[in-house]
């Protein structure tokens, strides 16, 4: 069922929304990246392998690709064409292989083949935005940083934690909220809250431990429930016609 739930047009109060972030935190408490990497590098790639991509499907791709390309400088120096085979079904495998091969000369030329902990430089790689930049400097390098994706776009809006309507604008507001020592962290709670029971289509706020305090339940309400009414009326409207349809036919055979 599609359903439109709009956000929150006013921010929750600070004391709130730090009550908010506390409830997520006890929820998920070990709450790490569900993308597969055992180094900076692969990280990375896996990383950027994840736009409009489960973690799933980047972890079923990553032992394929990694087998063959181990390091930076393999993969500089890959095939692209073969690159666009191994991550085919990552979706977007075109670009995302030039931009894996383009990043891993970055890499190799600019840092000696080891991924920088440095925003700029990050940034200034191929494929590689701030919301990348953010995910591998908070979860390879531990730094204090926050990555905005669409899970932690919805959810920090339906919790009233911001009004931004970019991500840089989120992750200022959020950034605002939570200590920097649980930054990396928050990024996390939200994202597994979204997938797991504030989803996109219809959030499951009878089940969420932080609805006492959620803005968004009544919204969430009033939209699943005039969509429900709008489903009936269809029914009602259609049912009618059914009927015209049924009598002509008796006419014909009688
Ligand atoms: S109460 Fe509903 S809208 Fe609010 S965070 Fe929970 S699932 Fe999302």
């Amino acid at each position: 069922m599609a359903v439109s739930i709009p956000f929150p047009k006013k921010k929750v109060a600070r004391a709130l929304a730090l009550r908010e972030l506390a409830v997520l935190e006890a929820a998920y408490p070990n709450a790490v990246t569900a993308l597969d990497y055992d180094s900076p590098f692969t990280l990375l790639i896996a990383v950027i392998l994840s736009a409009q991509c489960t973690d799933a499907r980047v972890n079923l791709t990553t032992p394929g690709l990694f087998a063959a390309y181990p390091t930076p400088q393999a993969l500089a120096a890959a095939d692209q064409a073969d690159v666009e085979r191994i991550i085919k079904s990552c979706g977007f495998f075109r670009m995302k292989a030039k931009n894996i091969i383009a990043a891993a000369r970055g890499l190799v030329e600019r840092h000696d083949g080891n991924v920088p902990d440095d925003r700029d430089a990050l940034e200034a790689l191929p494929g590689v935005g701030r919301k990348t930049a953010n995910v591998v400097l908070s979860v390879a390098f531990d730094e204090a940083a926050f990555a905005v994706d669409t899970h932690v776009f919805r959810v920090s809006h339906r919790l009233g934690l911001t009004l931004g309507k970019t991500p840089r604008q989120v992750e200022d507001d959020v950034v605002k909220l939570v200590p920097a020592d649980k930054l990396r962290h928050a990024h996390h709670w939200l994202i597994l809250h979204g997938r797991a029971i504030c989803k996109a289509p219809v959030p499951h706020c009878g089940v969420c431990p932080v609805a006492p305090l959620c803005p968004s339940v009544k919204l969430v309400a009033a939209a699943v429930g005039a969509s429900a009414a709008g489903v009936k009326k269809t029914a009602a409207r259609a049912r009618p016609s059914a009927r015209a349809g049924a009598t002509p036919r008796r006419g014909r055979s009688s």
